[in-house]
């Protein structure tokens, strides 16, 4: 057997280009790949079709390029040292074919790549067809966290979109090569038609990736295990009952989601956590992540310190620093017990408006990219789509609405293109009206239009990302 691309990321064209991309970011490897390739690119990467071993494919590239094999393997290994994340290169992509799962394997055709050298188009940032997909099916919950960040109110009466509207979705992602669905809410098992929504995802070969904290009976788990479900994350903020009832909101919660958990492992289904940390549960919150690790079938564990929340927020609900370096201390030390098993503290966010001016301003022109609208977008309850989950229904962001327009339509609508590439002249006020950079700024890396609104307040969409030096100080953000 030779060498091929490992089948956790996909190669798709996208317009004048094509893109490499992760076919599941929330369960698969460690560190998300995205990037775009050049034609001749995503051509060599197909010669990796699992037959061919190095030579062979240096051979073939000097056969396709019209390349003698010197200059081909050249080519070839700088294809391998492309970078495609922060750390990996395509190198650490190209796998042994007898290494993978045969049904799993992705095979593509060199020629199915190539663009005229006149439509070759590698500037955008934007995708011209979606590559994932975050899907809102409810607002509606089980508990009533006290770190809740979602806009609850805001659906209040709205209908909820259709299983009929959900299987199109289904279909129309599909013909974009998206391959995971991500759930996010509201409590996906508040919809009474949950269980269907999950059967048919799955008879589709598509993977739900599905947050929860719902109290599972023994029954529903086995009900899900029956369906296939392989994997599910569930939301757990403590080892203690009282502490979990107190976070969530509901009494004799506790209990109940810890046997959830129990159900689980005992179905086969394999879970990831996720817990807030605040000044409530932070002191127990390393009991739980030892509790956690000992279990067969956890096998990722994401601890967050809460976050200013747009709809529902409070100051006092903040970690101190002091309490998050001793839970960071005494987490390594799990971490370094079960090194088999994924656990980290994410999400430890810098005080945007701290640090000197050039400090600042390096950290702000490095920041990470911005993955609204040009990768993905957000389908709301009610069909509407939005760009950022906690957006949810500003109106700002509302880029189309399913229930009228298909998934193309709304990626392609002029809402979205004009939120992709602003113009300057569309700002009325604040530091980005008349900014020099505006340009750059947007086409580039992009303004985190969440941050935004929660250090300036909701009606102020169109001021600067609360990191850039030219921004007010606004609200405490860590
Ligand atoms: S956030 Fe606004 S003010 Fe800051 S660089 Fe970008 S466009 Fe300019
Ligand atoms: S708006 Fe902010 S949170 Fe949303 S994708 Fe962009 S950078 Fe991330």
């Amino acid at each position: 057997m030779g060498l091929i691309l490992n089948p956790e990321v996909k190669l798709r064209m996208d317009g004048g280009r094509s893109i490499l991309f992760s076919v599941n970011s929330v369960d698969g490897a460690e560190e998300t790949v995205f990037t775009f390739l050049y034609p001749q690119q995503a051509m060599m990467l197909s010669l990796f079709d699992g037959e061919r071993a190095l030579p062979e494919v240096i051979k073939a590239a000097a056969c396709l390029f019209n390349l003698d094999e010197e200059a081909a393997s050249r080519e070839v290994e700088a294809l391998l040292d492309f970078m495609v994340s922060k750390n990996q290169t395509i190198r650490s992509l190209i796998i042994d074919a007898s290494t993978i799962d045969l049904s799993k394997a992705r095979v593509y055709d060199p020629y199915d790549f190539i663009v005229p050298q006149e439509y070759i188009n590698m500037t955008d940032v934007r995708c011209r067809i979606p590559c994932s997909l975050i899907i809102l099916p409810t607002m509606r919950c089980f508990t009533n966290c006290i770190y809740c960040y979602a806009d609850r109110a805001g659906i209040q009466r709205q209908e909820e979109f259709s299983l009929g509207l959900y299987k199109r979705l289904l279909q129309e992602m599909k013909e974009c090569e998206i391959e995971t669905v991500d759930f996010s809410g509201g409590d996906f098992f508040c919809r009474d038609d949950a269980f269907d929504i999950i059967e048919c995802t799955l008879s589709e070969d598509m993977y739900p990736t599905i947050p929860t904290k719902y109290p599972l009976s023994k029954i529903d788990v086995d009900r899900l295990a029956r369906m296939g479900l392989s994997t599910i994350q569930i939301s757990i903020d403590a080892l203690s009952p009282d502490i979990i009832d107190k976070m969530v909101g509901k009494p004799s919660y506790g209990g109940k989601i810890l046997k959830t958990l129990e159900y689980l492992g005992e179905a086969g289904i394999r879970v990831r956590t996720n817990t807030v940390l605040t000044p409530y549960n932070i002191g127990d919150a390393i009991n739980l992540a030892r509790h956690l690790a000992q279990k067969p079938h956890i096998f990722k564990c994401n601890f967050t310190p809460y976050g200013r929340s747009l709809y529902r927020h409070d100051n006092s609900l903040f970690c101190s620093s002091a309490d998050l370096d001793n839970f960071e201390r005494a987490l390594k030390h799990v971490q370094d017990e079960f090194p088999h098993k994924t656990i980290y503290l994410s999400g430890t966010n810098i005080d945007p408006y701290g640090g000197d001016k050039d400090k600042r301003s390096s950290a702000f022109w490095e920041r990470a990219m911005c993955t609204a609208n040009r990768r993905g977008a957000v389908v709301l309850p009610n069909g509407k789509v939005t760009i950022c989950e906690e957006l949810y229904f500003h109106e700002y962001f509302i880029i189309g609405d399913l229930t009228k327009q298909t998934l193309m339509e709304v990626w392609n609508s002029p809402r979205a293109l004009e939120l992709a590439h602003p113009t300057p002249s569309a700002v009325l006020d604040g530091s980005c009206k008349d900014c020099p950079d505006f340009r750059r700024c947007h086409e580039e890396r992009g303004r985190c239009v969440r941050d935004t609104l929660k250090a300036y307040g909701y009606n102020k969409p169109h001021w600067p990302d609360a990191r850039c030096p030219r921004a007010p100080v606004g609200n405490r953000m860590v």
